[in-house]
């Protein structure tokens, strides 16, 4: 018919007919999906042809209809005849659309010639084969394709089922990258293997050189010398210490080495050496080694440091003893010279006083003025020797043990108001201010505390420089009095205040040159010991400095 001439009312009816048509054929779609009828009418473009499903059996088409795979049935021209929901998701399509297309529309255009091939022979024996299916423009949906011929009345079809291998490829590629970043981590472990490796053969040889550089050192050093594990026990000793002991390496082993020192010496020096165990401090003491070759003890001077590391826990221990007998006699040797020369001073002394005496007990009329002059330089002179004296006597009586004096009640605040007094007399520039609270009695040498407090305010004038206020100060802590000297001088560091109470231990002051011999705070610790008290000091360099000393008060009535 000629189109151009067609009607309205003619295309309408068309339409309609077509309407129809389509309706009838959803109708037939969804018949034969949910297994109602058993045929299938395709317009081939040569009229209609009729396909009847040999195995029309319900179940099986709901089977087909809910599996995971697309299902596809083409006659020999290649037309889609049936499609389950599956298979039209897969290719993106309303499910109607699907059937009577050309199957191979859903190829991409590259591999269609393959994919035609692949099909011609699947008539001849069933094959499966990967392809690739158009979903949409962007998208192609990789497939497992296995095509199985099926017998139907109306001739051969070919059945093809289509597994979507989108999730598996998508896997496999993961795999695939995570593969790769295995193998680029198990490349970078190895590498870090064969550089630790090389680190641990370093260490290795440089741990055996640095012990043979010890023990190379340690023996050919004169000191007796051992390591202890962090708990004491010692598990190396120098070649010194079997020479000059004379024990063998078993005898030195465990408690062993404790056969070399002197049986007086033994307790202090296991309670010393505990006491650093405990508190993981560094030890020195002296004490006496017996010498194996001939049985003579010498003194030495011990030192024990522990070696940390960088948490803080000790790793091992590092014990020395250095052979002291020498200078320890050379010492006694000085310190008896000492005693004799200062016992042997204060004869001509006493004498030379007593003349000076003779002579100020003039008329002053008498004597020029000049002379009074020189009687009195002459004593004040005179006065510092003799403390000089006393203080190198009173070394060596501390040397001796002989440093012995009488107690009595001794009451601290009438204490500090005389030697307030005498500061006062002795410098007139200073000011001296008592912070003495209330009346404490201790149990004492009145003279020798005397001393000891006189000390402190000679020490806090002398090394103020320029600075005169000096404050003495009483504080009860439990049951003992404190009486604090204070001053606003040079202070100390920490080494110093470490040493000061050493006997001849003086500060290097290039600075400010101050006389002194190093004995008056050595004394002072000697005589606050022996009143069961404590000396000590707190200061920071150029900070001034809080010198003190405790003693135990004798206990009011009443008082707890
Ligand atoms: P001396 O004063 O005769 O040197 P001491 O035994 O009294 O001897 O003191 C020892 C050292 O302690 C002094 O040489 C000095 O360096 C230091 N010292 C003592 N008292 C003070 C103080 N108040 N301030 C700073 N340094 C002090």
């Amino acid at each position: 018919m000629d189109r151009a001439k067609i009607t309205y009312e003619q295309l309408l009816s068309e339409n309609e007919e077509l309407r129809l048509q389509l309706e009838e054929a959803n109708d037939t779609v969804e018949a034969i999906r949910t297994g109602q009828v058993d045929a299938l009418i395709v317009n081939n473009g040569e009229g209609h042809q009729i396909y009847t499903l040999k195995t029309a059996d319900q179940t099986y088409r709901v089977f087909i209809e809910k599996m995971n795979e697309g299902a596809v049935t083409i006659n020999h021209e290649g037309i889609i005849l049936y499609s389950n929901t599956r298979f039209a998701m897969m290719v993106n399509l309303p499910l109607e659309k699907t059937i009577g297309l050309q199957f191979n529309l859903f190829i991409p255009e590259i591999f269609r010639e393959a994919f035609d091939r692949l099909i011609s022979n699947a008539w001849n024996e069933d094959c499966k084969e990967e392809i690739e299916l158009i979903s949409s423009a962007e998208r192609l949906v990789p497939c497992l394709l296995s095509c199985n011929t099926l017998e139907l009345d109306e001739g051969t079809a070919l059945s093809l089922i289509l597994t979507d291998l989108t999730v598996l490829k998508d896997a496999e590629k993961q795999l695939k990258i995570k593969n790769l970043q295995l193998a680029a981590a198990h490349m970078v472990t190895e590498k870090l293997n064969n550089q630790l490796e090389d680190t641990v053969k370093e260490r290795t040889n440089e741990l055996f050189l640095s012990r043979e550089h010890f023990k190379f050192l340690a023996n050919n050093i004169p000191q007796m010398t051992w390591t202890n594990l962090p708990n004491g026990e010692i598990d190396y000793f120098n070649q010194q210490w079997y020479a000059y002991t004379g024990l063998g390496t078993d005898e030195s082993k465990g408690l062993g080495w404790q056969k070399a020192i002197h049986p007086d010496d033994l307790a202090l020096t296991l309670q010393r050496y505990q006491l650093a165990i405990k508190t993981g401090t560094a030890l020195e003491m002296e004490n006496r080694y017996k010498r194996g070759g001939d049985g003579v003890y010498r003194w030495h001077l011990n030192r024990a440091v522990p070696l940390k590391n960088e948490m803080g826990a000790i790793v091992f221990w590092v014990g020395t003893a250095t052979d002291i007998e020498d200078q320890k006699k050379e010492m006694e040797k000085r310190d008896e010279f000492i005693g004799i020369a200062s016992h042997e001073l204060k004869t001509p002394l006493t004498s030379l006083k007593g003349y000076l005496q003779l002579m100020g007990t003039y008329q002053k009329e008498e004597l020029p003025h000049r002379i009074t002059q020189y009687i009195e330089k002459a004593n004040k002179a005179l006065n510092k020797l003799q403390s000089l004296i006393n203080d190198l006597l009173d070394v060596s009586k501390i040397q001796a043990g002989k440093l012995e004096y009488a107690f009595s009640t001794v009451n601290i605040s009438e204490l500090i108001r005389v030697c307030i007094e005498n500061a006062v007399h002795i410098y007139p520039d200073n000011i001296f201010i008592n912070e003495d609270g209330s009346e404490y009695l201790v149990n004492g040498n009145p003279e020798r505390l005397e001393q000891v407090l006189m000390n402190l305010i000679n020490n806090a004038v002398k090394y103020s420089h320029g600075n005169k206020k000096v404050i003495i100060k009483t504080t009860r802590h439990e049951h003992r009095v404190r009486v604090s000297v204070i001053d606003f001088g040079i202070g100390l560091s920490t080494d110093q205040k470490q040493r000061i109470f050493e006997r001849f231990y003086r500060v290097e002051d290039k600075k400010h040159l101050t006389s002194g011999l190093g004995m008056g705070l050595y004394i002072s610790t000697d005589i606050i010991h022996n009143h069961r008290g404590q000396i000590g000091v707190e200061s920071e360099l150029g900070k001034g400095a809080v010198f003190y000393f405790e003693l135990p008060l004798i206990e009011q009535k009443g008082e707890s």
